[in-house]
């Protein structure tokens, strides 16, 4: 399933900064609409594919190769490849013109990415992608990046991408200036703030 939003994407929310989605610090894109379902999703509220945030992909690249102080750019959700006329578009036009590192996450396992023809432009574009649906029963928090174990990552053929995920539970606590707290990653069931 694709959802045509013609050149603008549906965009849940951007985090200019982060340094838990990937190595280094990156720019973090959750897209909005996903049609997987995934049971014990933690982000349901970007389920839906009714427009949230429409963001014209010309000035989401914009954004991208002008934020300050980023190794890469990060695009999850939402399913990013529910999106992926202007998904592709981007990550070629950011591979061309800057040297960001590109990390995917898609809840599509393999086969499903090879019959809808995504590899070859993620071994064109992508430097790591985490592949597979969110599993509740594998749920696992000591992994860097992803949430459970049945979730593989991936560095595609072209990657430039060198350093590999470690065995580390990462969470990233965010403090407004109105003071209102958001807690980014997988937070362990126990943390309290
Ligand atoms: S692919 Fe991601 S956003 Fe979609 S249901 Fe699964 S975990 Fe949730």
């Amino acid at each position: 399933m694709t959802k045509d939003y013609g050149e603008y994407f549906n965009i849940a929310h951007i985090e200019p900064q982060s340094q838990i989605y990937g190595p280094g610090e990156r720019f973090v894109v959750w897209f909005q609409g996903c049609s997987l379902a995934c049971d014990g999703c933690w982000n349901q509220d970007m389920w839906s594919f009714k427009s949230k945030d429409l963001v014209h992909r010309g000035h989401l690249l914009h954004s991208i190769l002008n934020a300050s102080g980023i190794k890469g750019v990060t695009f999850l959700g939402g399913e990013p490849l529910q999106q992926s006329e202007n998904f592709w578009w981007l990550v070629q036009n950011i591979k061309d013109q800057s040297n960001l590192s590109v990390f995917l996450f898609t809840g599509y396992e393999n086969d499903e990415l090879t019959q809808l023809g995504h590899f070859e432009n993620i071994n064109k574009f992508c430097d790591i992608v985490a592949i597979g649906p969110y599993r509740s029963d594998r749920r696992n928090v000591n992994q860097q990046w992803i949430g459970s174990d049945n979730q593989i990552i991936l560095y595609p053929e072209g990657s430039r991408e060198l350093i590999k995920p470690q065995q580390v539970n990462q969470v990233e606590i965010v403090i407004e200036s109105d003071e209102r707290i958001r807690i980014l990653g997988f937070p362990d069931e126990n943390l309290k703030i």
